[in-house]
Order: C-alpha cells, then sequence, then structure tokens
C-alpha cells in the first residue's frame, strides 16, 4: 500500500513479547522489566489475523522480533501460521533474535517455514558479551548460529550494534568473519531511545568509522527502496557487510515498515510516540488499523533536529 510520501509499505515487524531472556545494557533496564498481564499482550492469534491482512494489502515482507520471540510460547505454530500465507503473496518470513536459543529452534523454524535469521551479538568477547548483556554467555549464541547455519535458514545476518569504548576495538574481527562464512555483518548505529536516550553522546559512533577502520572494504550497489543498509564486502569475501545508520544518514525516503508492539500498538514511524491502538478496531476490521497505521507515517524523523525528544519506549517493547 502507498503511503502519503508516495512509499510502498510492504515490510511488517510484529513484536511478539518484551520480556527477554537478556538485559542488553542500552535496551533494558537492569531492574528488568514488570511481566504484563496476559490481557495487556496480543494473543498469538492476533498477530497471525494481523499478518493475514497484512498480507491481503499487498506486504510481501515480515519480521517476528522482541523482546527474544524465541521465549514466547507457541512461536512455531506462528510461523508456521504466517509461512502458510506465503501461498497469498508473502515472500519473505523472518525472525530477529538474540540467539540464545536458537540451537534449540532453528531446525523447527525452517521445517516451520521460516526463510532466514538475523542474530544479534556484540562482542565476541565472552567477557564482554557477558558485560553488555548483563548475563548473556556466548557460547550459547555461537552454537546458535551454527544451528542457523546447518539449517540453512540462509543468508544469516549478525547484527552489530557499535557502542564506543565498548566494541569498536572489534570492527575488523566481525568484518573478518565474512571472509570465510556464509553470513552478512551489519553494523548498526546505537540510536538515542529507551534505556540508550541517556547515553553519554561519546558512546554513540557513526558507521563511517568502519569505513576507516577497514578502507579495503568494496561498495556493492544500493538497493533503493526498502534497503536501511549500504552493503560492502572485502574481497574475495563470502558474506558482505552492511551499515545501518539511522543517525549519521537516515533512509526515511525509502522508508517500508510499519510495526506492531506487542501490547497492541501500531507504530508508524520508530522515532515518534505517535501509536495507534489495536483495541480501537474490531477484530473484523484490522485491515483498517493496518491503513490508518499506513497513512499515519510522517515524511521522516525528527531525531538530528534540535526539538527531538527521545520515545519513551524501550527496544524491548517495540522489536528493533
Ligand atoms: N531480542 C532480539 C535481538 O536482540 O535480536 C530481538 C529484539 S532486539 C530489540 C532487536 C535489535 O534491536 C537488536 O539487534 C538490538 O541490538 C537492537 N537495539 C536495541 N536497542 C537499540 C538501540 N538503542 N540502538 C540500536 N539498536 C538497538
Ligand atoms: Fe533482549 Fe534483544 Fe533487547 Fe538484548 S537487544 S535485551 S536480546 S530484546
Amino acid at each position: 500500500m502507498i503511503d502519503g510520501y508516495g512509499r510502498d509499505i510492504n515490510y511488517l515487524r510484529l513484536s511478539v513479547t518484551d520480556l527477554c531472556n537478556l538485559k542488553c545494557c542500552y535496551c533494558m533496564p537492569a531492574k528488568g522489566i514488570a511481566k504484563k498481564e496476559h490481557s495487556q499482550i496480543l494473543r498469538l492469534e492476533t498477530f497471525e489475523r494481523i499478518a493475514r491482512e497484512a498480507v491481503g494489502l499487498g506486504f510481501t515482507k515480515i519480521r517476528v522480533t522482541g523482546g527474544e520471540p524465541l521465549v514466547r510460547r507457541g512461536i512455531l505454530e506462528l510461523i508456521k501460521g504466517i509461512a502458510s500465507l506465503k501461498k497469498q503473496g508473502l515472500k519473505e518470513l523472518t525472525l530477529t533474535t538474540n540467539g540464545v536459543l536458537l540451537s534449540k529452534y532453528a531446525e523447527d523454524l525452517k521445517r516451520a517455514g521460516l526463510t532466514r535469521v538475523n542474530i544479534s551479538l556484540d562482542s565476541l568477547d565472552p567477557v564482554k558479551y557477558k558485560e553488555i548483556t548483563r548475563g548473556g554467555d556466548l557460547q550459547k549464541v555461537l552454537e546458535g548460529i551454527k544451528a542457523a547455519q546447518e539449517a540453512k535458514l540462509f543468508p544469516l545476518k549478525l547484527n552489530v550494534v557499535l557502542v564506543e569504548g565498548f566494541n569498536d576495538d572489534e570492527i575488523e574481527t566481525f568484518v573478518n568473519l565474512t571472509l570465510e562464512n556464509e553470513l552478512d555483518v551489519r553494523f548498526i548505529e546505537l540510536m538515542p531511545l529507551g534505556e540508550a536516550s541517556a547515553w553519554d553522546r561519546g558512546h554513540f559512533l557513526p558507521n563511517s568509522e568502519v569505513l576507516a577502520r577497514v578502507p579495503n572494504l568494496i561498495p556493492l550497489p544500493f538497493k533503493g527502496h526498502g534497503s536501511v543498509a549500504r552493503m560492502y564486502k572485502l574481497p574475495n569475501s563470502k558474506g558482505k557487510v552492511g551499515l545501518i545508520s539511522p543517525l549519521s544518514s537516515h533512509f526515511c525516503n525509502y522508508c517500508n515498515r510499519i510495526r506492531i508492539t506487542a501490547d497492541g500498538k501500531l507504530k508508524p514511524c520508530l522515532h515518534s510516540d505517535v501509536e495507534l491502538d489495536i483495541r480501537d478496531y474490531a477484530l473484523n476490521n484490522l485491515g483498517k488499523f493496518l491503513e490508518d497505521g499506513i497513512n499515519a507515517k510522517p515524511n521522516k524523523h525528527s531525531i538530528r533536529t534540535s526539538g527531538y525528544i527521545p520515545i519513551a519506549r524501550n527496544m524491548n517493547e517495540i522489536g528493533g
């Protein structure tokens, strides 16, 4: 469906839970979050219904995210249900995960119809990984990556949030993973929202730093609409390197997405507190819910303007 600024909105992100088995410093509060009442969280059937309406409106890509989507009970059934929409025009069904439970689920996810997976990993050093995730076990994620490769959830993408003074010294190590492995590494600029909104500006590193540290990265043609990453590769590498730079060069012109939160709100823009509540719509009229959300998309976000106010929600509620 075309929005008011001529963009084809065809990508839906479903945050199926705000709960997580990690507490990344930039995403979750140290004390964790209160578990919401059952009634406050959308049922998986409702997510499937939204997905069906979206595909009916011409959406071709759906991503399941969280919180950590693999901690939500019934996740495989949801994946199976959404994957069945491939017959109606859905082209890609993907999942973003921290990878901790992936060794358990990769094979079943593939069988349920998942196309591919993005795995978030900010350090390859077990001590630093434990620090940024407040207790995570790197070994589990590495096992999850291996399981995803064995299950052929390709192309596999590793998402690395760059934090100055924490993992900028690992840029080359992450880039070099693409030499021998069939995976893409994507560096994401830390965004000043939720927990990270109060962080010292010194931690926010522009992605140009990646190019400064690895000057032999070769730029690849930009794919345009719907692409948030600028792609590069090392000479003779198997995988690619993506730079996702919401801060240093915003990609609103190419934005093709809307987001649904676990508590039933539609976010037309990640960087705005404007939300539509599913409870204002009849369950048999969710097409209208999606259409209103698409029509509410702003031209661009205001994150680099002086009047910008960080959004209130943490990323675990929105799904990235
Ligand atoms: N738990 C899953 C995971 O970590 O992949 C899915 C949800 S998580 C909120 C989705 C993505 O958002 C992760 O790659 C995470 O690193 C990223 N993220 C969270 N807070 C962020 C922030 N303030 N700036 C940039 N990326 C952020
Ligand atoms: Fe959990 Fe993902 Fe947030 Fe880390 S980034 S706390 S894994 S939701």
